[in-house]
Parts: C-alpha cells; sequence; structure tokens
C-alpha cells in the first residue's frame, strides 16, 4: 500500500509521548500510555473543529528537540513499515517544534536522520517527508519552511503540504507564499475543498500538484472536469472527514461517487492515533460499506503513485513492488 497523506502529530506512539513528556516535564492529562491512547482518540463527532486538531497538535509539545523529532520519525516509519505501507510521504510541521528555542533547520535536519534511521530498521517501506505550513503559522514562519523544504529537497523531503485556512485562499493574502513556492519549484499539495471548492479552484491555479480531502467536490461538476483533464490526484482520508462531521457516515462519503466518475482518488491514514486508524483499515471499511473491490483499492494505491512527489523511475519501481506485495 502507498499512503502519501499521513501527519507526524497524530501518530506518534502513546508510550513514546509519556516517556518524553516525563523527560522534558511537559504537563500529560496521563502518564499511563493505554489512558493516554484513549484519550488521543478522537470522538466520533467532533463538535468543534479545533477538538480534533487540539488532539493532533498536543503530540507536538514533546517535539521540542532534535532527539524526540528523530524518534518519532523513526518510530513511524517502522510503524507504517509494519502496516505494509510501501512508500510513504509524512507530513510534518517545523515550525512548530520551535517553542523552546530549536530552529526549524534543526527541526528538519533530525526529521531527515529519523527518516533514514527508520528505512534501516524496516523491511520494505521507503518515506520522504512533506513539510507542513500550518493555520496558525506568521509569514516569517511559513517563509522559514520554505526555504527549509528548498534545501532538504531530494534529500528527505519531497514537497510542501499546505494547510491552512480555507477563506484565506479566496483572498489574495497568500499570493506571495504560493509564487514563492513555485519560484522555488517544490511541489506541494493542498488542504482545501471542505467547505467550499473555491479554494479548490484557488490551488489548482496557483499548480498544486495534489488536493487533500475535498469532500465539497461532487458539488462542482465543471471543476471535476477540470481535475480530471489535469489528473490532478485526490488524497482522502475518510474517517477523519467524519470526525470532524463533514460526512455523516462511511456509507455516505463521496469518494465512491468521485471515484466512479473517474477522479484519481487515493486514501490517507492523516493522523493514525487521533483517528484510530491505518490506511489498510482505511480501505477495509471502504470495501465493507462503500462496495470498492479489491481491484478498485489496486487502482486507488496506482493514483497514490501517480501523485507521489518522486521521480519517473522511482515511480516504476514502485509500481513493480506493489504488484508484487500488494495485500488487503
Ligand atoms: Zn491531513
Amino acid at each position: 500500500m502507498i499512503d502519501i497523506h499521513v501527519h507526524l502529530a497524530g501518530s506518534l506512539r502513546p508510550e513514546t509521548i509519556v516517556a518524553y513528556a516525563k523527560e522534558q516535564g511537559v504537563p500529560l492529562p496521563t502518564y499511563n500510555a493505554k489512558e493516554l491512547e484513549s484519550y488521543l482518540t478522537a470522538p466520533e463527532k467532533c463538535v468543534e473543529r479545533s477538538e480534533y486538531y487540539d488532539l493532533c497538535d498536543m503530540t507536538d509539545w514533546i517535539l521540542q528537540d532534535r532527539r524526540s523529532i528523530r524518534q518519532t520519525v523513526s518510530e513511524l516509519v517502522q510503524d507504517l513499515d509494519a502496516q505494509g505501507v510501501l512508500y510513504a510521504e509524512i507530513r510534518f510541521v517545523p515550525s512548530l517544534c520551535t517553542t523552546r528555542g530549536l530552529r526549524q533547520e534543526a527541526a528538519v535536519e533530525a526529521a531527515v536522520e529519523g527518516l533514514q534511521r527508520g528505512m534501516r530498521l524496516s523491511e520494505n517501506i521507503k518515506a520522504n517527508l512533506i513539510l507542513s505550513i500550518h493555520p496558525a503559522m506568521d509569514e516569517r514562519e511559513t517563509f522559514e519552511t520554505i526555504v527549509e523544504a528548498e534545501k532538504f529537497l531530494g534529500r528527505g523531503v519531497c514537497g510542501l503540504d499546505i494547510f491552512i485556512n480555507e477563506d484565506l485562499y479566496t483572498s489574495d493574502a497568500c499570493d506571495w507564499m504560493f509564487g514563492l513556492i513555485r519560484d522555488e519549484q517544490i511541489p506541494f499539495t493542498v488542504h482545501a475543498g471542505e467547505y467550499t471548492t473555491q479554494s479548490i479552484v484557488k490551488a489548482i491555479g496557483h499548480g498544486a500538484k495534489r488536493i487533500s480531502q475535498s469532500v465539497k467536490l461532487l458539488d462542482d461538476p465543471e471543476l471535476m472536469d477540470k481535475m480530471k483533464q489535469l489528473r490532478v490526484p485526490l488524497e482522502m482520508c475518510p474517517l477523519t472527514n467524519i470526525h470532524l462531521d463533514l460526512v455523516p457516515a462511511y456509507g455516505k462519503h463521496p469518494i465512491r461517487k468521485l471515484y466512479e466518475a473517474g477522479i484519481r482518488v487515493c486514501v490517507g491514514s492523516d493522523h493514525q492515533k487521533v483517528s484510530g486508524t491505518t490506511l489498510k483499515q482505511e480501505y477495509r471499511r471502504l470495501m465493507k460499506y462503500l462496495g470498492f473491490s479489491k481491484e478498485d483499492v489496486y487502482q486507488m494505491n496506482l493514483n497514490a503513485i501517480d501523485g507521489a512527489f518522486i521521480s519517473e523511475e522511482e515511480k516504476d519501481a514502485l509500481r513493480g513492488k506493489l504488484k508484487e506485495k500488494f495485500d488487503i
């Protein structure tokens, strides 16, 4: 399987959070790893969007030094490998690691080391990092993240994830950011279309290589045609959409109709611990509740390879590996 949409925040092992929190004096609601695991799992329906994302951000409290960043990235790579993931693009927010003085550059360097260590200790997986631009970031932090992405591009970092308030896309407030990313030729994906399709139009206009979530896309057939023409892959994380109450239930998720309409849909596990899922579990639920076949799931994995921020040679090698090891 291929997971090109998984976040480090929200996917950390509870026992690692507890160990570092104790060491660093970080307050936690509980220092029992089992209890923390259930505390970190989002309720079936979050009343507020922040209820879900506060749980994800909580894990960043401990990611304030090189050692914890290195270890958690390495562990996530190994966890994904154990789940049968052959290639992953792990999203990571370096600007959230700077509260105690760590520089973004050091955070990215440590994450890259963790990535390499994780691959060394794994059986099959290859992985890259995607640096996320987060809603809470100011212009200086955003600029720094883009600089670091450019510096580490092809050396553990494969692109950027724009994860900002959707309203901002329709203004010109972020045009400078998209312009800079374009000038530096950094591939990027955008969380868009959760509330309106205007944000997708804007993101594609700025040159986004992939779009994330976009549960609203079905409302706009013209835009669907455009996405098909441009062959823009759509990363979907169904369980998160349900947690955030954007979709009432699996059986009602638009992913089936979007897939049938020819959109290049793929699936990501998003925040594994907060959502309480893995990629395999997501696919199994899609098969159970929406009638996807094994062949459909295989195709969605091929779509993920097409959209991955890697070279054509690497994509070819990955297609071969998927054919050999695909198991659902
Ligand atoms: Zn996401």
